[in-house]
């Protein structure tokens, strides 16, 4: 679906990432580990900043 797919910034490395947002299982962060997204049952909940929809 449009809008799933969103890109983050690392709240404790800056790293960039994308990711999907109704992950059903933490997301971490490809540099540093940090949690991105915890799944929520649906949409997750976004640990860093949004930084556009990709998709
Ligand atoms: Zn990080």
């Amino acid at each position: 679906m449009p809008g799933d797919f969103i890109k983050v910034k690392c709240p404790d490395c800056g790293a960039e990432q994308i990711v999907f947002k109704k992950a059903a299982t933490k997301v971490p962060c490809h540099v540093c580990g940090s949690t991105l997204v915890v799944p929520r049952g649906g949409i997750g909940e976004i640990k860093g900043e949004i930084l556009e929809v990709v998709g």
